[in-house]
């Protein structure tokens, strides 16, 4: 058997490993190894049980007010300890925090060829989103065997010299989605700490990126306000990063509002819940806007650019930035132009057709039957 360390550290990256995971548990020739670095502890803990996975190794790397340079530099020397141990035949990372850039310089440095899944995406500006950019960036380059999402992923591996063992296969975010879709139950206590559905239209929000930290993130807080004062039959709800830098920013502005509902994140299966019933969504989050269109639901994207082009080429997501008028006035245009509305509502998904893990085991069995990959 073929031993593939699938490398986890952040709940995105749980989402879009975990159907690859499963998928290649079915293999005859491929053995899947899931080492969780622990980069955040909390929110991975609760996927892994949605999908029925248990970890084989847990890094337990995270820290309180952790640096990058400090968790950087942990994950490249306990990934390479475990490498050493289970001297895997390949090493998977999905996306593009500190756990994938750091995992894949610790398996070049033992010489063990990196698979990147989610491979090509791009900004072209290398402090936005910062520092997934350039991690995406530097894992291309470490890697050997490159599973893209979309088309337009693809030429931007093409455009890097990037040549050899690129993939199409779609995202597996989409894998994830339509099994969580399929088998949703949600706890009524939960539901009790949402927004009425039926009585609200729910703006679901979520802000976490770093380079909104602060007055980007005070200043989208102040909006959200102005769009509920202007729309009463409007709520917010708005699951809170565990990071103290988005929570104590934008807690003390929304708190006492009425119509807003701050929870804790809720784990991924009610977040869907909340996704597929909310009417409009803002997110600075890359997952959310390409799970949006699968759920027929408009993303307004809280960033001044965006490496998933690919939604608003379809008109599925808008660009708002972080502008407090473009926010306002592209919200209130979704709230009171149906046509608007609709058009963003029907679009077909741009990222993939939930079958990007069974594309992704097929080339991987292929690859090393034909030694491509020893
Ligand atoms: N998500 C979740 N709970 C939340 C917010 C998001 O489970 O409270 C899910 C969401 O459905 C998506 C993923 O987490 O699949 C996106 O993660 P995040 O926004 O943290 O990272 P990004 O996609 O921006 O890298």
């Amino acid at each position: 058997m073929k031993k593939i360390a699938i490398i986890v550290g952040t709940r995105p990256e749980v989402i879009k490993l975990a159907p690859v995971y499963l998928e290649l548990k079915k293999s005859k020739i491929l053995k899947p190894i899931l080492i969780n670095t622990g980069q955040h502890r909390e929110m991975v803990d609760q996927m892994l049980r949605w999908f029925g996975i248990k970890e084989d190794f847990n890094l337990k790397l995270m820290k309180i007010n952790q640096t990058l340079p400090g968790l950087t530099a942990k994950v490249i020397e306990a990934t390479y300890k475990v490498f050493e141990k289970i001297k895997p035949h390949l090493v998977m990372v999905e996306g593009d925090t500190a756990t994938v850039m750091a995992a894949s310089i610790a398996a070049f440095y033992l010489k063990i060829p990196v698979a990147h899944v989610e491979a090509g995406l791009r900004t072209n500006d290398i402090y936005n989103p910062f520092p997934e950019e350039m991690s995406r960036r530097l894992v291309s380059h470490l890697a050997s065997v490159h599973f893209a999402p979309t088309e337009n992923a693809v030429q931007n591996l093409k455009k890097e010299n990037i040549k050899s063992n690129i993939f199409l296969t779609g995202n597996t975010v989409i894998d994830a989605l339509l099994y969580t879709a399929k088998n949703l139950k949600i706890e009524k206590q939960l539901i009790a700490s949402l927004p009425n559905f039926k009585k609200y239209r729910v703006i679901l929000v979520t802000m976490h990126r770093r380079e909104n930290f602060g007055s980007s993130h005070r200043a989208i807080a102040k909006t959200l306000i102005k769009i509920l004062n202007n729309f009463p039959d409007t709520a917010v709800l708005l699951p809170l990063h565990l990071n103290p830098k988005v929570r104590n920013v934008i807690k003390p502005i929304l708190k006492n509002h009425k119509r807003v509902f701050l929870i804790e994140p809720p784990g991924y299966v009610p977040f869907i819940y909340a996704m597929k019933n909310s009417y409009l969504i803002m997110s600075d989050s890359g997952g959310v806007q390409e799970e949006a269109p699968t759920l027929g639901k408009p993303v307004l994207v809280l960033r001044t650019n965006t490496e998933r082009p690919e939604g608003i080429k379809a008109g599925s997501a808008k660009l708002v930035g972080i502008n407090p008028e473009k926010i306002f006035k592209e919200a209130s245009k979704l709230l009171t132009d149906k046509k608007a509305y609709r058009k963003m509502t029907h679009v077909k998904n741009p990222y993939g057709d939930g079958k990007a893990a069974k594309r992704i085991r097929k080339i991987l069995e292929k690859q090393f039957m034909s030694m491509t990959l020893i």
